[in-house]
């Protein structure tokens, strides 16, 4: 039987979300994620194109299982046998890793090693790979960083106004999030102005839970709001992006926080939650609005897409022609209130939209939501997933005929 299905995984610290995925014609089989891992409330969910399967998982609760009564269902389903590799997604590949590469034991070293940048997300990304290679045993598995994207960042832009030694000695720059994302809505919007990506200049807002711009300059990311860590930049849903430094010193020196005190506001209780103090849900704040428009909800809406129209309209200096803008992450496809609002502070820029453009292009919708004679701008729904399935298959595909081409030398 010919393999050439990829199972996508993309680890929390106790979640699992995966997706098996045919990048030849880019159909998604089925999608899942198992939750509360490491807790009695463990659970995994798959969903099929008109059914979902839930399942307890039970003790030790972990990844592995989670994984293995996933593999019970594809056997099931008859898909087993069709996977030809396994694509994680891994947050962050440092200064080493600027394009898919095959998981060995030295990557995994490596991953390892950079967990000191990303403590969260790379110890629970390397559980997920251990976890498939323990259950997919001879499966070949691919990393994409989520950090990849941004190795292009020129020095002016990933160095910070710190002791060089700080860049030199302990890898303090910026190094961006959301890479994939951000690649692959560039990569849509080149078809839409069709042209090659290579060709193409613009500047993509990725507005989910987390949020950030990123400037793509020819194709390549030339600049990127999230930094060493993912709270620089934009305000986003819990966290606060950009604050004076001094506040931290304030914080710590005048008001008694600890510095964990202080990482957990700003990561945890600022953003559209701490300035509204309702939700840092988008809709929530949207339906609090239509109740009650004087609220902290409007404030926090305000600052929110100010502050995005700030950087985007900040991007210009790393630009030297844009074609278009793009919205995309749940509250860039979703929200036509964001959307307007962000827009409306960047008419220096010729960008203007269409009212009943903007209304259509949501809930999955691609669409040009601009007026016909303002700068292109547009809504392309985010695929991470799809991304990883293809790169995947596309290194793994290349790494054969390499080999095959060797081998007939
Ligand atoms: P994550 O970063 O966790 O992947 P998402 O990209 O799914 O998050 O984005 C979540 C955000 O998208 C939430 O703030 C949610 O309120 C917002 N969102 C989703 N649908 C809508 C909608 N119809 N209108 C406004 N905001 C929405």
């Amino acid at each position: 039987m010919h393999k050439q299905l990829i199972l996508v995984i993309n680890c929390g610290s106790s979640s699992l979300k995966f997706s098996l995925i045919n990048p030849t014609n880019s159909q998604t089989l089925l999608t899942g994620l198992a939750e509360q891992l490491f807790s009695e409330d463990a659970s995994i969910k798959i969903k099929l194109e008109n059914q979902t399967i839930t399942k307890d998982i039970l003790a030790p609760h972990n990844h592995k299982l989670g994984i293995e009564l996933l593999v019970e269902e594809l056997q099931q389903l008859g898909y087993d046998q069709q996977i030809f590799a396994i694509g994680h997604r891994v947050v962050h590949g440092g200064e080493k890793y600027n394009l898919p590469t095959l998981i060995t034991e030295e990557v995994k070293n490596t991953i390892s090693e950079l967990s000191r940048l990303a403590p969260l997300h790379n110890p629970a990304n390397l559980t997920g790979i251990e976890a498939c290679e323990a259950v997919f045993q001879n499966l070949p598995q691919v990393a994409i960083f989520d950090t990849a994207f941004h190795q292009s960042l020129p020095e002016k832009a990933f160095v910070y106004g710190l002791p060089y030694s700080f860049y030199q000695e302990h890898s303090i720059r910026r190094y961006g999030f959301h890479g994939t994302s951000h690649y692959f809505v560039a990569s849509q919007a080149a078809d839409i102005l069709n042209k090659p990506l290579e060709e193409c200049n613009l500047i993509s807002a990725h507005l989910g839970n987390g949020c950030s711009v990123t400037a793509i300059k020819n194709g390549k990311s030339v600049d990127t709001s999230l930094g060493f860590t993912p709270n620089e930049g934009v305000m986003m849903g819990t966290r606060s992006g950009d604050v004076d430094s001094g506040i931290i010193y304030y914080l710590v020196n005048q008001l008694g926080y600890s510095i964990e005190d202080v990482n957990k506001v700003l990561n945890s209780k600022s953003g559209l939650l701490g300035v509204s103090g309702i939700s840092n849900d988008c809709r929530t704040l949207e339906e609090s609005i239509t109740n009650k428009p004087n609220c902290r909800a409007t404030l926090a809406l305000n600052v929110f897409t100010y502050r995005i129209a700030k950087t985007i309209a900040s991007f210009s200096a790393s630009l030297t022609a844009l074609d278009a803008l793009v919205f995309t992450g749940g509250i860039g496809e979703n929200s036509m209130l964001v959307r307007t609002m962000i827009v409306s502070h960047l008419s220096l820029l010729n960008f203007h939209l269409d009212e009943e453009k903007n209304k259509s292009a949501r809930f999955g919708a691609t669409g040009i939501i601009s007026t016909n004679t303002a700068r292109p701008c547009f809504v392309i729904p985010t695929n991470e997933e799809f991304v990883i399935a293809q790169q995947t298959q596309h290194l793994l595909t290349n790494l054969k005929d390499t080999a095959n081409n060797l081998g007939a030398n």
